[in-house]
């Protein structure tokens, strides 16, 4: 049930409490250490301060080896909301920062500043804040936080997140119970700065305005109680009520629900009640921060147990080694037969394996009993099912369970059972027959619990990082396709682009090559018909334009030549007949030779030595046409086959295609082919312009100009042809008169049709001149 305000409040004004459930009376040697004030020791040469020394994380270093410190500079910074900073407990160097021994049951070493003090003591400069109340909470807040306040009573948890709560906080409880045996710290503090622990909590009402502050001292604590009641008095809002003893009484959820009846949640914490819970130590520190601006670099520390010569309570530097501290108690170490030291109480401390353990902000007590003060625990029997632990667990808890559960490893039924609600007081333990090491077990098995959760979230961050890769990986891989895919899209076209090129340069080289050919070709037909050309004007404008010339002068060599001819047959004759100069006719054989040679066949002459020139012209011109156009030939043929061996090493050379190559391949091979099919072509024409030329030879050449012709080309032989006709020609029954007469009137009539006959061939190529060269300009 849960209790309201006004309830509460009056249950405490009739010093009425409530209880909770379990608790045990552990014999109380408190007197040991409280009958001596608080004692300020010698510093130690040597300070290891650890970085975290609270719930949450470790601050940012300012610091580095070999720095000279000041006492009360900052060693750390808060880099988050559950980081408090720590400072130097007082000036020297920065020896080393490194791992060191924890003040933990593990011992595991944690990062620690090693500090070479010297004896001056040199402080930094300090800030405090008297008027407190003049300031923004934010500011307080933020001074209580750098100067490195935590929870003093052992949780360690940053006082500064404490002291802005979002929720109204209706009870302020100072807890100053201490319930554990042999702890003295709290009391000595309470009754020898009572003052300062009320203004530290002044500056915690500031801020939290509470509706009610509680002062909660165990009634075994009488100087303390009226310490804090002198102190607190006269401020009606500050109550201090006395707590019966009971172990764990000073546990922060039992001593809200003594106080309040109100119970904190398995997973909640205090505020959800509408309480805050600060100890006195923490109050101490509040106020010597704010108004003194010291930050918290020393607290109180117990030295108690029978092993010490001098139990007390001191106020030990943070970071002083455990060691010192036995000096400081002169600690009876060759008495012990088995050396133990406990750091903290007897239920809820644990031995330390190490004395160069350093004190920590939460560090209270520093236990060292005698062999016979603190047995030994026996051997561990196996459980009776008494249930002693149930009825003295204050958290109302089952430990025979939960030690089972833990013992078996099986943790997910330890944690249906709330295994993380104990508080590890160790009141099981303290009360279990069998002597059973309950909290061990509870602790291992948070430990396992905590480390698989860790283990769980790793995996967990490992599988949300391999999901992401994968992802990562497929979605990278996909990218790679479609980069790969227009990639080659852009290949291909480059390629087909590359392709036209190619095509288009091989269809250039083709071109140029036909081209060139065709620019051969237009040559050779040019060369071609030049000779036809100068036949025809040979056989046409020859006799017109440089007809009476030539003509003459021809003529006058043929008639030369025709003369002495005639002057060797005549000669011949005479030879043969030498009686003929005296014939009857009177007339002299030479005259009547030469009469018709000189008269009637000078006519013939000429034009037959003409006709027989022209063609001798014609037919040199002719040969040399072809010699010339064989040339040509042989030179175009050269030329295309060095174009062709061109172009199919360009081919060779330009990557194309397989159809690309094998169109090319056809292309050259069809060039390669054209220049035949042209050639043939060209000789075609050449064989056709020779026929042409040959048919307008024929009609102009009459049966006298072939039988000239026939003659010409018998011309190697002319005299002997004439020496047969003259033979055939001389009859034996013939003169030698009547055959000269036939043989001139033979010789008069051959000469007239030639002369006819020459007469009508230019007449006929007169009429054809102008076809010719029609036909000349057709050809072009
Ligand atoms: S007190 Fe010990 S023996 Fe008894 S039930 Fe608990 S664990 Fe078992
Ligand atoms: S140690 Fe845990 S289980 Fe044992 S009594 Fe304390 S709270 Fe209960």
């Amino acid at each position: 049930m849960y209790s309201d305000y006004d309830s509460i409040l009056q249950r405490l004004n009739q010093g009425r409490l409530w209880d909770f459930h379990g608790g045990v009376h552990p014999p109380e040697l408190k007197s040991l250490s409280n009958q001596k004030a608080i004692e300020t020791i010698t510093m130690p040469k040597t300070l290891h301060v650890m970085v975290k020394q609270h719930i949450g994380v470790e601050g940012g270093l300012l610091v580095k080896e070999g720095d000279r410190v000041l006492k009360g500079q900052p060693l750390s910074h808060s880099t988050n909301p559950f980081s408090v900073p720590v400072h130097a407990p007082t000036s020297g160097y920065i020896r080393h920062i490194g791992p060191h021994v924890s003040a933990h049951p593990s011992g595991l070493p944690e990062l620690a500043i090693e500090i070479t003090t010297d004896e001056f003591e040199t402080w930094a400069p300090l800030n405090p804040i008297l008027d407190y109340q003049q300031k923004p909470k934010s500011k307080i807040v933020e001074a209580i936080c750098n100067a490195g306040i935590s929870g003093m009573g052992g949780a360690g948890f940053p006082t500064h997140i404490k002291s802005s709560p979002k929720k109204n906080v209706e009870f302020l409880i100072i807890n100053g119970v201490e319930c554990e045996p042999y702890i003295t710290s709290d009391d000595r503090l309470m009754r020898e700065h009572a003052w300062q622990i009320r203004q530290g909590i002044d500056i915690l009402v500031h801020l939290l305005a509470p509706k009610l502050v509680i002062i909660a001292v165990e009634d075994n604590k009488p100087e303390a109680i009226e310490a804090m009641q002198v102190a607190c008095q006269e401020n009606a809002k500050y109550r201090v009520v006395a707590i019966p003893t009971k172990y764990p009484a000073g546990g922060e959820k039992q001593l809200i629900q003594i106080l309040t009846n109100r119970e904190v949640p398995g997973n909640g914490l205090p505020i959800d009640v509408g309480v805050i819970m600060q100890n006195v130590g923490t109050c101490f520190a509040i106020a010597d921060a704010i108004f003194t601006g010291t930050p918290l670099i020393r607290r109180v520390v117990t030295l108690t147990g029978q092993a010490f010569k001098r139990p007390q309570n001191v106020w030990a530097p943070i970071g002083t080694p455990i060691s010192h501290l036995l000096e400081i108690g002169q600690y009876k170490a060759h008495k012990q037969r088995d050396r133990k030291l406990i750091m903290g109480g007897p239920m809820m401390g644990f031995e330390i394996v190490d004395d160069q353990v350093p004190v920590v902000k939460i560090t209270n007590c520093i236990l060292a009993p005698s062999a016979n003060e603190i047995q030994a625990p026996g051997a561990e029997q196996p459980c009776i099912r008494c249930s002693a632990c149930a009825d003295a667990c204050p958290a109302s808890l089952l430990p025979q369970q939960l030690f089972w559960h833990s013992q078996a490893k099986e943790y997910e039924k330890a944690n249906e059972l709330n295994l993380f609600d104990c508080i590890e007081c160790g009141a099981c333990a303290y009360v279990c027959p069998s002597e059973i090491p309950l909290v061990h077990y509870y602790r291992v098995a948070k430990a396992d619990i905590r480390t698989q959760e860790q283990e769980k979230a790793q995996a967990d961050k490992a599988r949300l990082r391999f999901e992401a890769r994968k992802e990562r990986l497929e979605r990278e891989q996909k990218e790679r396709e479609e980069k790969h895919a227009k990639a080659a899209e852009a290949r291909r076209k480059a390629m087909s682009e590359k392709g036209n090129d190619a095509k288009d340069k091989i269809a250039a080289a083709l071109a140029r090559a036909k081209a060139k050919k065709q620019a051969n070709s237009a040559q050779l037909e040019s060369q071609q018909a030049s000779p036809q050309k100068a036949q025809t004007s040979e056989a046409s404008e020859a006799p017109q334009t440089a007809n009476n010339s030539k003509q003459d002068k021809v003529a006058a060599a043929i008639a030369r030549a025709k003369a002495k001819r005639a002057a060797a047959k005549e000669a011949a004759v005479k030879e043969a007949n030498p009686a003929s100069e005296d014939s009857n006719t009177g007339i002299k054989e030479t005259d009547a030779n030469k009469a018709p040679t000189t008269s009637d066949v000078v006519p013939e002459a000429p034009a037959k030595a003409a006709n027989s020139n022209k063609q001798e012209k014609v037919a040199i011109a002719i040969a040399k046409a072809k010699a010339k156009r064989e040339a040509i030939k042989q030179a175009q043929q050269a030329e295309t086959a060095k174009t062709v061996a061109a172009t199919e090493t360009a081919l060779k050379t330009t990557p194309v295609t397989d159809e690309q190559q094998q169109l090319q391949t056809e292309d050259v091979h069809q060039e390669k082919s054209e220049p035949t099919a042209k050639q043939k072509a060209i000789a075609a024409a050449i064989a056709k312009a020779k026929a042409k030329k040959l048919a307008n030879a024929k009609p102009a050449a009459s049966p006298s100009v072939e039988k000239q012709i026939s003659t010409e080309k018998n011309s190697e032989q002319p005299e002997v042809a004439n020496d047969e006709l003259q033979t055939s020609q001389q009859p034996e029954k013939l003169t030698a008169a009547q055959i000269r007469k036939q043989k001139v009137e033979a010789a008069v009539a051959k000469a007239r049709e030639q002369n006819r006959i020459a007469k009508l061939k230019r007449a006929e190529k007169a009429a054809k001149k102008p076809s010719s060269s029609t036909a000349d300009k057709d050809e072009s």
